[in-house]
């Protein structure tokens, strides 16, 4: 297995990956292969695994009181990254994050993505649980990116939680972390979120991966301030084709991200949620082509499990 920042490096153009989800609970592997499948003829060096934490969900019981039960509607991300590189001999790249973690088990999951080969993971905070509104770390979890980072680099420096250990062995994570050209709904200014991406990168964050964008310009003016800011490692952009007229709602209010005006009035005018796949599709495929001739070193796009729109963007390009 390779690192992401290898892949790049040796990299003569402009490389596809993709991002899915693990199935829901009940759902069968198959469901994530039948996703998978299409899109692998575009050679995708790595696919990206989320990460979903616990939520809460209340049930009323026969004498009126309600019982809080605490679910996972989408486990399996370790086992998922173990399937895909067996059956696609592909870098599988798990989602790591703070939420609902404690630093031990924390530690646990990292030797367990060790011992399969897995080379790079993407570190994360994690959205808070649905229905609290704001993050809450575990007890004696991380509060924020940079702390689980830390985890990690400590690692692979061959320093666990236990400081009494003889001779551990090093890993060998190649890490990536998020980035938001639209800013992070929580930082108080632009620079403040730039700062923060600095302080990772100096601890040793590999690479990014943005939030979805479907402004070009926002992205390019981000890799300018995190160049000037001395963010100096590959800057991957994430791309989200559109399929539904929701989405012009869902999108701003689930990522904090603005829709262009021309984007929004083309949507509107569709008839129907087929009409605005083929925008959705039309339109990605415009920024991606922009973005490659601005020289990114990988697109990588948000499947939601579901591959046929970036099935036709990625034969347009690829
Ligand atoms: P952080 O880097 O911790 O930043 C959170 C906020 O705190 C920011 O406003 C930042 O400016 C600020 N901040 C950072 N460090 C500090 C500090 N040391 N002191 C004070 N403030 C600080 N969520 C999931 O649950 N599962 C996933 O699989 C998942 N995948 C994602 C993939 C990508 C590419 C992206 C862009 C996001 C993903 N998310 C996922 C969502 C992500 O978890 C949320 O956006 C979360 O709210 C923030 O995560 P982060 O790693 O950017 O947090």
């Amino acid at each position: 297995m390779t690192k992401i920042t290898q892949y790049i490096k040796e990299a003569k153009k402009t490389l596809f990956s993709f991002e899915i989800l693990p199935p829901l609970k009940g759902e069968s592997i198959q469901s994530i292969f039948s996703a998978i499948e299409p899109l692998m003829e575009f050679n995708p060096p790595f696919i990206d695994v989320t990460y979903h934490r616990e939520e809460y969900v209340y049930k009323l019981r026969e004498n009126g009181l309600l019982e809080k039960r605490t679910i996972r509607k989408r486990p399996g991300t370790v086992g998922i990254c173990a399937a895909i590189m067996n059956r696609f001999k592909v870098d599988a790249v798990p989602h790591i994050i703070c939420g609902g973690f404690t630093k031990e088990e924390t530690e646990n999951a990292l030797i367990d993505l060790s011992f399969l080969g897995i080379e790079n993971v993407l570190v994360l905070r994690g959205d808070p649980i649905k229905s609290e509104g704001v993050f809450v770390p575990e007890p004696d979890g991380h509060r924020y990116s940079t702390e689980l980072l830390q985890q990690v680099v400590n690692l692979n420096k061959g320093v666990y939680l236990d400081e009494e250990m003889k001779k551990p062995i090093p890993t060998e994570f190649c890490i990536g972390v998020a980035g938001y050209p639209e800013k992070h709904f929580e930082a108080p200014s632009m620079r403040f979120d730039l700062q923060k991406l600095k302080h990772k990168v100096d601890m040793g964050a590999d690479y990014v991966v943005t939030q979805m964008f479907y402004d070009n310009q926002k992205y390019i003016d981000y890799v300018r301030r995190c160049r000037q800011e001395g963010i100096n490692v590959p800057i991957i952009p994430g791309l989200k084709p559109l399929t539904s007229k929701k989405q012009l709602v869902a999108l701003p209010r689930a990522f904090f991200i603005d829709l262009p005006d021309d984007l929004v009035d083309a949507v509107e005018k569709c008839k129907d949620d087929a009409a605005v796949k083929q925008v959705g599709i039309e339109w990605c495929i415009q920024q991606s082509k922009e973005l490659m001739e601005f020289g990114v070193p990988v697109l990588h796009y948000y499947t939601m499990s579901k591959s046929d729109a970036t099935k036709k963007i990625a034969t347009a390009l690829f």
